[in-house]
């Protein structure tokens, strides 16, 4: 590992809540509420969280996320695993991060989706008390819910607009449920002034891209990896300024590509799309945000200036109160000429 890769300032927004959870906590959690493991050790507990190297499929991938949503269902459990995702990040000096979680996967126990924002809400900003980040959320509707209940998540994240959240998402399986379902959902949010991200072209092809940007009102894409196969989505990303949050490890344990060799993220960089680096999900992916800029580093050849120009988009692109990113900008700057670079 390059040791300066370790200090350079990051930036991360595409990681999800319940993807990140730390496995003790899980335990501990666990124990509190009396909820039954199926996993003897620690050890185990982690693997049973970790995606096996023989997934073959995004709803494969999605499988990993019921244990830990098993244990979070309470105030406590939110605020606690929020905060310690950011306390993670702020480690390895993230400075800026987008937490995203779905209200109501935690519904179970009768929490309302407002709660469940306001405890995550609560987790991050005890952990930027403590510590040099900036953390806000990202609301997410989910693929499989009704429209019903994805424009209630939007009505709750628009309470909570310059209160911690700043955005909406669609997530969760996207080959069996294309975006378009969900338009009228993304109309309330612009309607409503929240900046919408989509997960696109992962599990799907370049046409959901289309659809996310041209009638979901996407800003951002979630992943994008499939946008070669059509460059005239190419050519709008570039017109409408959209990049991409690109997860490389998570993409190939979903086999949205074949392998680490066969992913485009410095196809799609040296052909001006706008490109940013991200975990997805910390735990089930086995990553961090540094793990991912030593794969860039080894893999496909990322230097000190192409960190740089990932990490300027990715300030550009953030979904953040506009009057923080100058100041945001200022402390990258500094920080790489510390480094050097
Ligand atoms: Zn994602």
């Amino acid at each position: 590992m390059n040791e300066w890769i370790n200090r350079l300032p990051k930036i991360e927004l595409h990681c999800h809540l319940d993807g990140c959870v730390r496995p003790q906590t899980v335990a501990e959690i666990s124990e509190r509420e009396g909820i039954e493991l199926s996993a003897d050790s620690l050890d185990e507990l982690t693997s049973w969280m970790r995606v096996p190297p023989s997934c073959t499929s995004l709803v494969e991938y999605l499988k990993r996320f019921e244990l830990p949503l098993q244990c979070m269902q309470t105030p406590y459990a939110l605020e606690r695993i929020a905060r310690e995702l950011a306390e993670d990040a702020a480690y390895e000096n993230v400075k800026y991060m987008e937490v995203r979680f779905a209200p109501h996967l935690h519904t179970r126990q009768g929490m309302t989706a407002a709660e469940v924002i306001a405890s995550v809400g609560a987790g991050l900003a005890a952990a930027e008390k403590n510590a040099d980040i900036i953390v806000r959320m990202i609301v997410i509707c989910m693929r499989h819910h009704s429209v019903e209940l994805n424009m209630e998540a939007v009505r709750a994240a628009a309470q909570f607009l310059s209160k911690g959240v700043v955005g909406v998402d669609l997530a969760g399986d996207e080959a069996n449920y294309p975006p378009e379902l969900h338009e009228s959902v993304f109309q309330l949010a612009d309607e409503l002034g929240i900046p919408v991200t989509i997960h696109a072209g992962e599990a799907g092809g370049a046409n959901n891209i289309r659809t996310a940007v041209e009638r979901l009102h996407a800003r951002r894409i979630g992943h994008g990896v499939r946008l070669y196969e059509d460059a005239e989505v190419a050519q709008l990303l570039r017109e409408r300024n959209v990049p991409l949050e690109m997860c490389v490890t998570s993409n190939v344990q979903t086999k949205a590509v074949d392998s680490f060799e066969k992913h485009p993220i410095r196809l799609y960089l040296n052909r001006g799309i706008g490109v940013t680096v991200n975990t997805d999900n910390r735990t089930v992916s086995d990553t961090d945000l540094t793990k991912e800029y030593n794969l860039l580093s080894h893999r496909f050849q990322f230097k000190a200036a192409d960190f740089k120009k990932v990490a300027v988009r990715a300030i550009e692109a953030a979904f953040v109160e506009p009057e923080l990113k100058p100041q945001l900008l200022r402390k990258f700057q500094e920080e790489w000429e510390k480094l050097g670079i």
